[in-house]
Parts: C-alpha cells; sequence; structure tokens
C-alpha cells in the first residue's frame, strides 16, 4: 500500500499540550510508515487549523488525513469537512482522541505521550484502509409528529404549524396541556398559568396545520429520517367527537363521583365521565371504563341517556392509525417524584402533610378548595406552614440530581401564603437557594422583604409527636439549621413538600419504541449536553422539554421553538444527507440462519424466502454493527468498520508490544 497520510497533532490549548509532549508525538508521527507530514498546531479545530489541513491535501497530494486532538463527537465533521473542501473523499479521515481518552485522564506526562502515540499509530494504520464513500440523500417528508402536549410540546407545534408545515400532536392524556395546566401562578413573573398556557392550547385545537390525536400513544415506529412511519393508538373515549358538543351534561348526569381526580393531584374527586379540566382541549369528554358502572355491571347509561346529540358510544373501539412523517419531535416530559418514599416526612401519614402539587391546585382559584388555602378538614386555614425544598432531589437515596424548579416554586409558594394569609408564618427549608434566571434573584430578595423565614438546613422529619406545650395538635418539623449550628423544633399546621422532577416511569419503554437511550436517571439523552441538546443519536428525532431534564416553563418553550427551527431547516432543504455507514450482506456468504433478523434495531434486514437469504435495507440501517458481530458465517460488512480496519487499528494501536526491545525482559 502506498498511500500518503497527513497527520496534524492537536494541543488544544493546554488541555492537550498540558500533559501530551506534542512536539514529540508529532516529530515521531512523521516517521512513520505511510506517513507523508505531520505537524502539531495550537488549534487545529480553528479556521487556520483547518487551512493547514486543507493546503497539505492540495500541495502535497495527501490520500489520507489524521487529526490527533477531541472526541470525533466534538470534530469530526468539522476535519471531514476540510478534507471534502480540499477535494478529498471526507471518508478517508480518522480521528485519534488524545483528550477525553488520554490527557484528561492522566497527569502523568510520559504515560500520556506514550498513549497519545499508540492512538495515533492505531489511526494511521486504519486509516489506510479506508474506502471513499458517498452519503445518502433522503428526501423529507414535510410532516412533523411530536408526541406530547405539555408546554414544549405544544410550542414545537405551534411554531412549526405557523411555519406553514403539517403537524400530528400525540397526547396521552383527553387534553393537552400536561403539568403547566395544574400550576397555579408562575415564578418569578407571577403570571397566571392558565391565562398564558390556554391560549396555546385553543391555537393548537383550531390550527388548520395541526392534527391533534389526544387520549392516544405512539405504539410503533418504522423507518427513519425523512420517513417515519408512526402507528397510534387512539383509545376509546366512547364519546363521539363529531357528535359531541362539549356541553357537559353527561358530565353533571353521571351519578358516579368515585375516582381521585389526577388533574387536581388527588386533592378531589371526579366523576367517571369527565373532562379533566374546565378549559381542556379537546374539549370532549371520556368515560372511565374501569370504573364506569355500566361496564362494570351493564346497567346505568345515565349519560347516553341525557346526551342531546347521541354522542355517547358505549360500542366504540380503539382505533389504529398510521402516521407518515419526516421528523419526530419528543416532549413527553415528567413525573412528579412520589412523596410516599420518603416516609420520614410522613406524606400519606399525616393529613396536613402535602405535596407541592396538591399545594398547586390549592392555590388555584378554579382548584377544589377554590384558592383557600385550608388544612385537610376543607376549613381551618393554617397560622404557620413549613416548606421543605429538595424532597427526593439532590438526595444520594434518591435522585443526586437537582430539579431545577423546586427553590423557585417554593418561594413562589411563600409569597402566595403570604398574599392570601398576610399573618401566616412561612418557614422555608432549603440545602442552599438555587435562582439562577433572568429575575429569579430578584424574586428571591422580593420573598425575603415579604417575611418569609428561610431556615438552611435539610429538614430531618416531620413528626406529630408533642415533646413541648406548644407543639400539641401540630406538625413539627427538626432540621439542623447550619447557620447557626443548632438543631431547630419549628411546630407548624401544615408542611408542603417541594417534591423534584423525575423522569417518566414509562421512559425506557418510550425510548425503545424510538430507538432513543435513557441516561443514568431515566431522562432522554441528547446528541451532545452542550452543542446539541435537543437532537439525538437518532437522526430525525429531537427530545424537548423535560424528558431531556429537568428544566422551567421558559427553558421548556425555548427547547420546543429550537427543535422546530431544526426541522424546519430540514424540511426546506428537501433532502438529508444520510452517513453511508451502512451494513451490508454478502448473499454468497450467508447461510440464511436468520440471527441478524430479529436482532436489527431497526427492523433493517429482510428475509427472502426464495434465496434463503437475509439483506439489508440501506435507508433502515442506522449503521449500530449488532448484524455484523453477530452473523456467524462473517457474511455481513459494515461500511467504514470492515475488519481489515478495525483489526489494523487495534494492531496499530499495540505498535509497542509488537517491537521486541519495548516488551519487557521477563514477557519477551
Ligand atoms: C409543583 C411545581 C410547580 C412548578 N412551578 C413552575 C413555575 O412557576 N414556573 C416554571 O417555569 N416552571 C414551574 N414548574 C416546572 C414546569 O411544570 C415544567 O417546566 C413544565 O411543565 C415542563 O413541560 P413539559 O412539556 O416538558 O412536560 P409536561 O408538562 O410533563 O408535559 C408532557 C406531556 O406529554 C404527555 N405524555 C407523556 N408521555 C406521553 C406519551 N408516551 N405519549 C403521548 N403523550 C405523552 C403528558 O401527558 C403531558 O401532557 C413547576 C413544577 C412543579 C412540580
Amino acid at each position: 500500500m502506498d498511500e500518503k497520510v497527513g497527520v496534524y497533532v492537536c494541543h488544544c490549548g493546554t488541555n492537550i499540550a498540558g500533559t501530551v509532549d506534542v512536539e514529540e508525538v508529532a516529530t515521531w508521527s512523521g516517521e512513520q510508515p505511510n506517513v507523508a507530514v505531520a505537524r502539531d498546531y495550537k488549534f487545529m479545530c480553528s479556521s487556520l487549523g483547518q487551512e493547514l489541513v486543507e493546503q497539505d491535501i492540495k500541495e502535497l497530494g495527501l490520500t489520507r488525513v489524521v487529526v490527533a486532538a477531541c472526541s470525533p463527537h466534538m470534530h469530526e465533521k468539522t476535519f471531514r469537512g476540510a478534507c471534502e473542501r480540499a477535494g478529498l473523499n471526507p471518508y478517508l479521515f480518522e480521528m485519534a482522541n488524545i483528550r477525553e481518552f488520554d490527557s484528561w485522564v492522566t497527569d502523568d506526562r510520559e504515560a500520556a505521550t506514550h498513549k497519545a502515540k499508540s492512538l495515533i499509530k492505531g489511526a494511521i494504520e486504519r486509516v489506510v484502509h479506508h474506502q471513499p464513500l458517498e452519503p445518502l440523500p433522503v428526501e423529507i417528508n414535510p410532516n412533523t409528529l411530536v408526541v406530547g402536549g405539555g408546554i414544549a410540546g405544544i410550542s414545537a407545534a405551534l411554531e412549526l404549524a405557523d411555519g406553514g408545515f403539517h403537524v400530528y400532536l400525540v397526547e396521552r392524556e383527553p387534553s393537552i396541556g400536561g403539568h403547566m395546566a395544574q400550576l397555579d401562578k408562575t415564578f418569578p413573573t407571577l403570571d397566571c398559568s392558565a391565562c398564558i398556557l390556554t391560549p396555546r392550547m385553543f391555537d393548537v385545537g383550531q390550527h388548520p396545520n395541526i392534527t391533534l390525536l389526544s387520549y392516544s400513544e405512539v405504539e410503533k415506529v418504522d423507518g427513519y429520517v425523512g420517513d417515519f412511519t408512526a402507528t397510534v393508538r387512539k383509545k376509546a373515549r366512547y364519546v363521539n367527537e363529531e357528535l359531541c358538543t362539549g356541553c357537559g351534561i353527561c358530565v353533571e348526569k353521571c351519578p358516579q363521583s368515585v375516582v381521585d381526580d389526577v388533574f387536581e393531584a388527588g386533592l378531589g374527586q371526579r366523576k367517571v365521565v369527565y373532562t379533566p379540566f374546565p378549559q381542556a382541549v379537546p374539549n370532549y369528554p371520556v368515560i372511565d371504563r374501569e370504573n364506569c358502572i355500566y361496564f362494570q355491571r351493564g346497567k346505568c347509561k345515565a349519560c347516553e341517556i341525557f346526551c342531546p346529540t347521541e354522542a355517547i358510544d358505549f360500542e366504540q373501539q380503539d382505533e389504529l392509525i398510521e402516521i407518515e412523517v419526516g421528523c419526530i419531535i419528543l416532549a413527553t416530559g415528567y413525573d412528579p417524584f412520589d412523596a410516599r418514599r420518603i416516609a420520614r416526612y410522613g406524606y400519606g401519614q399525616m393529613a396536613n402533610v402535602f405535596t407541592s402539587l396538591e399545594f398547586e391546585r390549592m392555590v388555584n382559584a378554579a382548584g377544589p378548595t377554590e384558592g383557600r388555602i385550608v388544612l385537610r378538614d376543607g376549613e381551618t386555614q393554617p397560622e404557620s406552614i413549613a416548606i421543605i425544598h429538595c424532597v427526593g432531589s439532590r438526595d444520594q437515596n434518591y435522585n443526586e440530581y437537582c430539579s431545577k424548579v423546586c427553590c423557585m416554586y417554593s418561594l413562589k409558594f411563600a409569597h402566595l401564603v403570604h398574599e392570601r394569609l398576610p399573618n401566616a408564618e412561612v418557614y422555608n427549608f432549603y440545602i442552599d437557594i438555587r435562582s439562577a434566571g433572568k429575575r429569579y434573584e430578584e424574586f428571591y430578595q422580593r420573598v425575603l422583604a415579604e417575611g418569609a423565614n428561610l431556615i438552611r438546613g435539610r429538614a430531618a422529619e416531620v413528626t406529630d409527636v408533642a415533646r413541648l406545650p406548644d407543639e400539641e395538635g401540630k406538625l413539627i418539623v427538626q432540621a439542623e439549621d447550619t447557620l447557626i449550628g443548632q438543631q431547630r423544633r419549628i411546630p407548624v399546621d401544615m408542611v408542603v413538600l417541594s417534591i423534584g422532577i423525575q423522569a417518566r416511569h414509562d421512559a425506557t419503554e418510550v425510548a425503545q419504541i424510538f430507538g432513543l437511550g435513557c441516561d443514568f436517571d431515566g431522562f432522554f439523552i441528547e446528541r451532545h449536553p452542550k452543542l446539541d441538546p435537543v437532537f439525538t443519536m437518532t437522526e430525525g428525532i429531537s427530545i424537548v422539554g423535560t424528558c431531556q431534564g429537568p428544566m422551567d416553563i421558559p427553558d421548556s418553550v425555548a427547547q420546543g421553538a429550537a427543535a422546530a427551527a431544526r426541522v424546519m431547516s430540514m424540511i426546506t432543504q428537501g433532502t438529508v444527507m444520510m452517513e453511508p455507514v451502512r451494513a451490508s450482506i454478502n448473499a454468497d456468504q450467508c447461510s440464511g440462519c436468520r440471527i441478524c433478523n430479529n436482532l436489527c434495531p431497526y427492523n433493517a434486514i429482510v428475509f427472502h424466502e426464495d434465496d434463503e437469504v437475509s439483506e439489508v435495507i440501506t435507508a433502515l440501517c442506522q449503521g449500530c454493527g449488532s448484524c455484523v458481530a453477530a452473523c456467524p458465517s462473517g457474511a455481513i460488512t459494515g461500511a467504514h468498520f470492515t475488519d481489515e480496519q478495525l483489526i489494523s487499528q487495534v494492531v496499530g494501536v499495540l505498535w509497542d508490544v509488537r517491537q521486541p526491545e519495548l516488551v519487557p525482559a521477563e514477557e519477551g
């Protein structure tokens, strides 16, 4: 083989050069077989660094390029671009990661320099076996699927629809709105949540470019960027949407009010025929089959009898609908932390311990207490309230991360208590206040000025066992006040637990349907946490809002808009270029065992019964390599990951072991 390889060693400021002797590595690289030129440079990713590569390709006639720098996730695309501009096929390039894999993981300069040589040697040996590849152009279907109708999904759907593109919005619940619909006021501006949300919900319901599929779930997704087919189950409401006028008579006449109302966070009960809340979109009711007397005992039908438009349909069945789209935006949101898991705070055991979502509903004028802050008896106004921050967050036993919104909404609660019960004492128990956001710190100062008592210390427990006369009949919050270094027992009438944000309980199953990954905490994984927080590793699928991680409403809205902008840019281009890294099957070698058929996570392999061989549908293949590794006859090849390329790289990395003088005597 007679290739001309250029090797470029990046200093990355001191990120690499602080630990690796980059000059020595470059000199050594220049002495390796096939290497025509080797240079080191301060920042290879800078325009000057890229120009260096381009110039050498043109002037020295390089046929292969290796850049030793950071992770390919950061800059593989950058350097492939540089090769392409200079007329070299971008796949004749290889990157050696001497930062994350080397300089960042050791202080030992000698070892780091040695490892850099090994990684570069592997890249040189590999790149000479690279083949030129051409990206696959794929046409983009201009329709988009948005899954989840909380504020993040609503924002994404409206941006796209207003831009003139059709959106299918699939929402699991009978109405869109998500958690924001349950909130009373929103920090730090104290806008009424419903007042700013409902116009957007209404717009979604009316928009000619939005097909809203509420009370529906995506069961299956086939295809690839530009051409996905989603199978959606539209659950039976037992109400004919064409005939229903949303008059509410069926709800009024339903004799059963036995079910805990999820929308009211369990504070109230709802009928078996229900619309989740007055501003629901769409505004058709649903019959809760599990609790309906008719479905259980075959009697009642009060709703049907009184419905003026004959819209009740007990025979209605679930429908399976297939929709074809080019891109998918997931906005499935979060689950609130289950306060029962922390038994020492007494939720579910002591009546007057509430969760923050219950409190949101309680202070809401449209909620079960019509906005009155009262104890569980529905009458008594508390004279003192403790608000415990970080319940289930920043805690090694539950979730180690910060839920980002609890400090601010806990301060919001302190403000609302002062507004509604001016004589009540409020105690906020916090670890430290996190008020990073526009006008958030100012809001914190405002609540302090209003007289909230902020006690720095994680509450140890909530008990109703009185030790002192003033504790009789009260809930006592015990905490170490870390500012004064003393244990404190604060007797109060009501405790509010500021529960954190968690990944949805079914996030893993949803991730599987869409071919995504979940992180350690269960949130969907983005393509890059800093540079590409809304796209995922699966081309054409974005994640927005709290399904990606804890965030507040402004960030959820911004993410929704960001994903929509990216999708619109793809749609207007008409086609996307897909990575040519794909598997292919040599039919002559295929034994027809079909092991690969069931293994492929993208359903990209078909079996031809006539010839008894399998074939990869190139457009569906994502190049994951599962089939390549599993094929017992070695009939499958992964483009850009051939055995020859990978084995050469391994042999290259082990260059020093192959040189007898470098192998320790006792082993040699
Ligand atoms: C007590 C409390 C108070 C808060 N107060 C504030 C505040 O004052 N200001 C602020 O900025 N933030 C506040 N927040 C945070 C706020 O709730 C979130 O930032 C916001 O609701 C996130 O919106 P989302 O669209 O990402 O998720 P969600 O609101 O959870 O919406 C997700 C939607 O997706 C649907 N869905 C889920 N799974 C599926 C599926 N598989 N298929 C179809 N649909 C699905 C759900 O039904 C839901 O409608 C508060 C949070 C809490 C817990």
